[in-house]
């Protein structure tokens, strides 16, 4: 791919500087180039999930507009939603992907569901929830096997994120579908913007972005060398056998620090 890079974080990628999504995203820096998401997630995938044909009557005539939503990920522990709005479909597709591109962030992922226990990443670490104009979409953790048990909005958004089994609760105009990804979306970044402490993280084994080899995708197929250094440092700070019990006392806490201002996450486990 030739990409010149204009952006800070854009030379800092292409010097090598930064090697994964984690630490680009970890810089604060504006992300402003989709390549850069190209070059640190190369197993992206994308779907659109809406596509809006707006007509407006105007003195020349009728005018016709798309408004499209899309959804970018790499179905573990990153996704990205973009909205884009253009006169010719393909065009706009392209630049609502792009912009889902710019929107990525990292996701936590937990067995937060107390039936199931099992601590490995496949659900939502806890119940999250996201609101936009009249839609509210709850997300919460379910035990394996239950897959997701989501609307058809929803489903991708979770999907290309990496979580396998969820329920969903919804409230409001679920039929805009814009609004739907968006707040689907929004309670997905809760799980990012919900603070833990460390130890609590370790106890509930709850994990971060990308986690190779844990769940059954394309990921497992990596041998050891494929990895990259860093995903091998995070696996290795799973804990392997932890048997305790993950109860309502844990949700209390979490609800209390709710408000508390979000420092850079997991900074110091590195
Ligand atoms: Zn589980």
């Amino acid at each position: 791919m030739y990409w010149v890079p204009k952006t800070r974080l854009g030379k800092m990628v292409e010097k090598g500087e930064i090697k994964t999504m984690a630490e680009a995203l970890r810089t604060r820096l504006p992300l402003r180039e989709p390549e850069i998401v190209d070059i640190l997630l190369p197993d992206l995938e994308d779907e659109v999930l809406d596509v809006n044909m707006v007509q407006r009557m105007t003195d020349s005539g009728r005018r016709v507009r798309f408004a499209i939503t899309t959804v970018v990920g790499n179905s573990n522990g990153y996704v990205g939603l973009g909205k884009a709005k253009g006169k010719e479909v393909g065009p706009t597709i392209r630049k609502a992907i792009d912009n889902a591109k710019l929107n990525i962030i990292e996701v936590r992922r937990g067995c937060g569901s107390w039936e199931c226990g099992c601590g490995a990443p496949h659900s939502l670490p806890f119940e999250v929830t996201g609101k936009e104009g009249s839609v509210r979409v709850t997300f919460k953790p379910a035990p394996r096997g239950i897959a997701l048990a989501v609307g058809d909005v929803a489903k991708p958004v979770l999907k290309l994120a990496g979580i396998k089994d969820a329920w969903a609760f919804t409230k409001g105009h679920t039929k805009t579908t814009a609004n739907y990804a968006q707040a689907a979306f929004e309670a997905l970044k809760k799980t990012a913007e919900m603070r833990v402490i460390r130890g609590q993280e370790m106890k509930m084994r709850i994990l971060s972005g990308a986690i190779p080899g844990t769940l059954p995708s394309r990921e497992e197929s990596k041998t050891e060398e494929e990895m990259k250094p860093e995903e091998k440092k995070v696996e290795k700070e799973i804990p392997k056998k932890d048997e305790e019990k993950k109860g309502s006392e844990k949700k209390e806490e979490e609800e209390s620090e709710e408000t508390e201002e979000e420092q850079p996450q997991e900074e110091e486990e590195k």
